[in-house]
């Protein structure tokens, strides 16, 4: 997915709900698909501290 959208969370369940929120806002998408789901994962940067 083509988005300038940022988000942070401590742990990853609590990331992919902010995306899913974000998806449904946004993007007009009901439901994160595995297939979104894994894009996401490799598009989730890690950035602690
Ligand atoms: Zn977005």
């Amino acid at each position: 997915m083509d988005c300038a959208f940022e988000t942070a969370s401590k742990s990853n369940d609590e990331l992919f709900t902010k995306i899913s929120d974000h998806a449904k806002a946004a993007h007009n998408i009901e439901e994160v698909s595995p297939e979104l789901k894994q894009k996401i994962t490799g598009a989730i940067r890690k950035k602690l501290f």
